[in-house]
């Protein structure tokens, strides 16, 4: 008897982030005994998800549309960008429900110790923003990692030539903290403490 269905099938899961090799196997199985309610949904939910969702040409936040839900929001600050690392940051702060700006989602870090990195931290689609749109302060909300911290500086350094104020969280945000993990109470004094970049740095 061939495994081979079986066995990519568990190779994928385990490629997952948080799963490994045990855990992608039980998954395997948990669907294989529920083909009809879970997993021909789940297949096709996957590759529907996967033909219509994308990054927002402005944020880079994923929704169906071109330009996603936030920057279509008319009800929001367009003048305040919040800078997070990934879409779970976004998520994290729209859950706590106190920011109305807009976003802009990086996709990555700056490590350090690998120059490489400095190259794919794409920044254009923000200057562009910062050049268009009337922007008049950018909170950098990366987290307080070394990897976040070395990003918040990089940007900072990039914007030093806009007359833009540029903050970022300051207090409640513990040493390699990251935002996803912070409770609703903490995310808001951060927020509400935020600092010019210049006088934390
Ligand atoms: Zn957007």
């Amino acid at each position: 008897m061939s495994h081979k269905k079986i066995d990519r099938l568990i190779y994928l899961f385990s490629k997952l982030p948080g799963l490994g090799n045990r855990t992608a196997k039980r998954i395997v199985l948990h669907l294989l005994k529920n083909k009809d309610r879970l997993m021909t949904p789940v297949a096709e939910s996957l590759l529907d998800a996967a033909n219509a969702i994308r990054a927002c040409k402005s944020c880079n936040n994923l929704d169906e549309e071109e330009i996603c839900y936030i920057c279509n929001d008319h009800k929001r600050n367009n003048k305040i960008i919040c800078i997070v690392e990934s879409i779970v940051d976004l998520w994290a702060l729209e859950n706590a429900r106190f920011y109305k700006g807009k976003y802009h989602v990086l996709g990555g870090t700056l490590s350090a110790s690998n120059v490489d990195s400095v190259a794919k931290l794409d920044m254009s689609k923000l200057l562009n923003r910062i050049e268009n749109e009337e922007i008049e302060e950018i909170i950098i909300a990366t987290n307080a990692t070394v990897e976040g911290q070395t990003t918040a500086f990089f940007i900072t350094e990039k914007l030093k030539n806009y007359k833009i104020k540029v903050t970022r969280f300051a207090h409640g945000i513990p040493i390699g903290g990251e935002l996803d993990y912070l409770d609703e109470v903490t995310l808001t004094a951060a927020f509400n403490t935020r600092q010019n970049f210049q006088e934390t740095a």
